[in-house]
């Protein structure tokens, strides 16, 4: 009898909005089966800012993402490797994402420098001049052992235009094929491509066309969320789900408010990334339905209200928005604790989103989320039009 090999990335469907382009399903990958749409929490160094694994998994995160470049340079690779990947390294079980190390460089170090070749940058450490390439990427990822990598993509600024912003795109998907090719084990860990383009549609829509061209498990759309306007934020994820294929995961790359969530969502995303709710906690910001609340504001003092009555997390159910008030941004408790509640909201808008998709009531959903955060009805002209585009009418 033949033995059947469980494939690395396996994402089925299960109910459709019958008004947008939002989807809820499973995608099944080798550590741990993961619901979608779902946010994943940003572990930089290998552990969540403020936040143990085993905390994660009360909290019901099912897949964390963890940052290539910070885990290659420090512990450094060998570390992981003689750990037997960072799943054992940081005991976490469950499934993990990990970028290319692109990103990071790019943003984090202002010398470096994109050739064909690769990334060259000066090392932070002791200056000595290294060189990011695709197959280095897939090189350490593949020691790191997430269940998704990320193809290292060449990044440009969002708002940048003109010619560079071309030649990007059409060397992503170069660099797609040596990572395809010098990727290890592709019966245990899936690559996905990103989608490039900035904010030309056309472009956009030849990465798009490029890239599915490719046998792959699943697409990021990449280069948003950077700076450009929030029309033309939408526009570029609504024609990316567009073009990329139905039956596989998308993964919108570095996005995590809440109304970003939603929306995107109704635009047929599936995954998303941010370090959005843990750093605005160590900055005392608590994230609730109507916004956010900023603890160190004078009026909580005397506040015995937890930050959310509805909230169910362990920091609701203990402690006050006056006690939070006394020790915020002083303690790193505080930063603990309000990481806790920040990564629960995350999680439960998510789950909301699901079960209103699967009850077939997603539109309405939407609508009273839209409600709660704009009670005034004065919502700003970029969720009108992006919710025009998949059929909802806000209240
Ligand atoms: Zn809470």
């Amino acid at each position: 009898m033949a033995s059947v090999t469980k494939p690395p990335l396996l994402f089925e469907i299960f109910y459709e909005c019958q008004t947008t382009k939002a989807r809820t399903g499973k995608m099944s990958l080798i550590h741990y089966p993961v619901d979608t749409p779902m946010f994943m929490p940003v572990g930089t160094q290998g552990t969540m800012k403020g936040l143990l694994p085993q905390q994660l998994e009360k909290l019901d995160c099912q897949i964390i993402l963890g940052n290539t470049y910070h885990l290659g340079s420090r512990p450094g690779i060998h570390v992981i490797q003689k750990a037997g990947g960072l799943h054992n390294f940081m005991n976490w079980k469950r499934a993990l994402l990990t970028d290319s190390g692109g990103f990071q460089m790019v943003s984090l170090l202002e010398l470096a420098k994109i050739t064909e070749e690769g990334v060259k940058f000066k090392s932070p450490y002791d200056a000595s001049i290294c060189m990011l390439t695709p197959e280095h990427s897939m090189e350490i990822q593949n020691i790191i052992g997430a269940d998704i990598m990320m193809q290292l993509d060449d990044v440009v600024k969002t708002t940048l235009t003109g010619p560079r912003v071309e030649e990007a795109m059409h060397r992503t998907s170069r660099w797609l094929d040596r990572c395809l090719k010098a990727h290890q084990k592709p019966t245990e860990q899936s690559i996905f491509p990103i989608v490039q383009g900035g904010l030309n549609p056309e472009l956009r829509s030849e990465s798009a066309k490029q890239l599915t061209q490719r046998k792959v498990n699943g697409y990021a759309v990449g280069g948003l969320s950077g700076g450009e306007s929030k029309d033309d934020f939408w526009r570029m994820v609504h024609l990316s789900t567009d073009l990329l294929p139905k039956n596989k995961p998308r993964y919108l790359m570095g996005v995590g408010f809440a109304v970003d969530l939603v929306i995107c969502s109704a635009l047929g995303i599936d995954m998303f990334d941010c370090v959005f709710p843990t750093r605005t906690a160590r900055f005392g910001c608590a994230l609730i339905r109507t916004g956010q609340l900023n603890l160190k504001q004078i009026q909580y003092q005397k506040d015995t209200r937890p930050i959310d009555e509805e909230c169910n997390c362990s920091t609701c159910k203990t402690y006050t928005r006056a006690y939070l008030h006394h020790i915020v941004t002083v303690e790193t408790a505080a930063c603990h604790l309000l990481s806790i509640h920040n990564i629960a909201f995350q999680m439960r808008l998510m789950q909301d989103i699901r079960q209103s998709i699967k009850n077939q009531k997603f539109p309405e959903f939407i609508q009273q989320f839209m409600l709660n955060l704009y009670p005034n009805q004065e919502y700003p002209a970029w969720i009108i039009n992006a919710l025009k585009a998949v059929n909802v009418t806000l209240l």
